[in-house]
């Protein structure tokens, strides 16, 4: 009987497709998957530490597998992978003694399979003991990887990484410590992985990075990331591509006209801005003021007058006065961001903030903050998408809904979720939709005729 694997996932996009990648790897290595942790052989966590709440989860996730093993007597062999493994290491096992079998990090999850199958066969020192852990956190450069292997989740998007790590050391940012310096992928090896995803049904494709417009190919210096937005569009079969996420200091003229020009190319940027203040952005180590960032957002606006913009925010940031906030909430107001990932500051280990700036911004002052800004963030989506109200939209459709059997969701090119009534069959389709009704989050309606059916 075939090993069976379950990975569970927290985090961004990166870390999704991460363990797609980590899968295809022991689906190689003869493991079936299975969503149950008590039918599975292998357990790999894969982390998040962008956020202090994100790595407790590991912890407790970690002591509940424990509980399993006592209990019900199924001890899979347990791996953690991500910025957490990567970040804490051999520490990981000093605070939580014989909870992981493997630690994996960032750059060496191709290893995955060897340090499983080397885990599962050591001896353990003695009886009661756990077998020792295998860890490999070496920072491997290489970034090519074997097409063919990912396993995609995803039916109708595809995930194609062009850069891993950062260089930009933003002070609150715990990225470039757990996933190493920039390095870009090659031009040819992306556009064959698009080519691969397109022939196997997927219609969009998600370009991502740290810093996805800080692209240049290194097999062809005249590619920057313009070029490669060219260069995918016209493959054929791709119907829309997005990217995550673009750095707001190297969104330049090129990119925008690219994206003007290119139709396929989706009309949503999310472009962090983490602050409305020019001090705080400072202290954040940005390189770019509120100024910039609005005047940016102007000439966005000005090339493409449809475009949907989303972005982060942080708030109570060491320092982060009343003032400051204020100018958070002016901002968010003046441009109207279609969505927002906000978060309270919470220090992160080895970050320029956690070792210089005293985190001085009460809890209960964060908390009121975040309050705010995310009351004045949802009246901002809900007028937006109720201006969507009897217009008609093209939904790329990408999942049936989890909470009723007929009813479909998909996505316009401007990131609004549609939610409509309709088979499974049009999965993967692009269905024009009339919205007859909207909410803060996603907007309802229904198919125009001739339904997609007949297609
Ligand atoms: S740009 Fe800044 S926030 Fe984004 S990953 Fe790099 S260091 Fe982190």
């Amino acid at each position: 009987m075939a090993r069976k694997y379950l990975i569970e996932t927290f985090g961004c996009q990166m870390n999704v497709h991460d363990s797609e990648r980590m899968a295809g790897l022991l689906e190689q290595a003869g493991f079936e998957a299975t969503d149950d942790a008590r039918d599975a052989d292998v357990v790999v966590i894969n982390t998040c530490s962008v956020r202090e709440r994100a790595e407790e989860k590991l912890y407790t996730r970690l002591g509940e597998l424990r509980v399993l093993a006592a209990e019900h007597g199924h001890d899979p062999i347990v791996a953690v992978a991500g910025c957490v493994a990567q970040q804490e290491g051999e520490r990981l096992l000093r605070r939580a003694p014989g909870v992981a079998d493997v630690i994996v990090g960032t750059q060496a999850i191709r290893r995955l399979p060897m340090l499983v199958e080397a885990a599962r066969t050591r001896p353990a020192a003695g009886p009661g003991t756990r077998r020792p852990a295998a860890i490999d956190l070496t920072a491997y450069d290489d970034v090519t990887w074997p097409l063919g292997v990912t396993r995609r989740e995803d039916p109708v998007k595809a995930y194609v990484t062009i850069i891993e790590g950062c260089n930009e050391f933003c002070s609150f940012c715990v990225v470039p410590y757990t996933r190493g310096h920039e390095r870009m992928r090659p031009q040819a090896d992306i556009l064959a992985e698009v080519r691969e995803a397109v022939a196997s049904g997927r219609r969009e494709v998600q370009l991502l990075g740290q810093i996805v417009n800080h692209y240049r190919a290194p097999d062809d210096p005249r590619c920057d990331f313009a070029g490669l937005l060219e260069a995918v569009h016209a493959v054929d079969g791709v119907e829309r591509i997005r990217f995550a996420s673009p750095h707001p200091r190297h969104v330049d003229d090129r990119l925008l006209a690219a994206m003007a020009r290119l139709p396929r190319v989706c009309r949503h940027l999310h472009l962090p801005v983490q602050s409305g203040s020019s001090r705080v952005l400072t202290a954040m180590r940005r390189r770019y003021t509120r100024e910039q960032y609005l005047d940016l957002v102007d000439r966005l606006r000005a090339a493409l007058p449809e475009v949907a913009l989303s972005t982060d925010m942080i708030v109570g940031f060491p320092g982060e006065t009343a003032a400051d906030f204020e100018a958070t909430l002016s901002l968010t107001a003046a441009v109207g961001f279609h969505s927002m990932f906000s978060f309270k500051y919470s220090a992160r280990p080895n970050t320029l903030a956690a070792q210089r700036l005293p985190d001085d911004v009460p809890e209960t002052e964060k908390t009121a903050r975040i309050v705010a800004l995310q009351a004045l963030q949802r009246q901002i989506q809900t007028a937006l998408n109720a201006r969507l109200v009897g217009q008609e939209v093209a939904v790329l459709v990408d999942a049936a809904s989890r909470r009723r059997e007929t009813e479909l969701s998909g996505r316009t090119s401007t990131n609004v979720v549609v939610n409509l009534p309709g088979p499974p069959a049009w999965i993967g389709r692009t269905v024009t939709v009339r919205v007859e009704r909207a909410g803060p989050h996603s907007v309802w309606g229904q198919a125009v005729r001739p339904s997609p059916a007949a297609v």
